[in-house]
């Protein structure tokens, strides 16, 4: 099933998600199934649990739109072990609509996770992958890409966004 995708000014956004303690349930496999089947709707190419509203730290990443499906990746409570070099670029978020802002990130990231079996992996990815592993972590754990951009940005992308809140235009 597709679910609607949470917008920024939802708390479940912001605050940490909880650890995933069962594996290899078949709830957690159409979970999954869920998550990447919002994913492609939304055109994304990660998706955070938080985003669709439960508070678990599940993501799915594929930068390659479902071309690819050995670029299917599921990270369950996934750690950022290394990050290394850098990269600058522009970003956005399905949670946060219509924006997108430069965002300096690292450009060679490694990320410690559990895949839906709860066997632990790491895995190094470089460029969108390295952002998108990043993205999708700091999601887990409350934090969305505009902690990365200057205030004055921020505050102004808060304010545009309270201005469509107001007139209905964002939820
Ligand atoms: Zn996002």
């Amino acid at each position: 099933m597709i679910y609607p995708i949470v917008k920024f000014g939802d708390p479940v956004l912001e605050r940490e998600a909880d650890d995933v303690t069962e594996f290899g349930t078949p709830e957690l496999d159409k979970f999954l199934e869920d998550m990447f089947e919002s994913m492609y709707a939304a055109k994304g190419v990660g998706l955070a649990a938080p985003q669709i509203g439960f508070s678990r730290k599940i993501a799915v990443i594929d930068v390659s739109n479902g071309e690819r499906p050995e670029e299917k990746l599921v990270l369950i409570n996934p750690t950022i072990v290394k990050v290394e070099g850098k990269q600058e670029g522009e970003e956005g978020c399905l949670s946060i609509p219509g924006f997108r802002e430069q965002v300096k990130r690292g450009r060679l990231v490694t990320v410690r996770a559990q895949d839906a079996k709860g066997e632990v992996y790491e895995k190094t990815g470089e460029d969108l992958l390295a952002r998108a592993f990043l993205h999708e972590t700091d999601h887990l754990y409350g934090r969305l890409y505009i902690t990365h951009i200057s205030a004055l940005k921020r505050d102004l992308m808060k304010r545009k966004i309270k201005k469509m809140q107001r007139a209905g235009e964002w939820s």
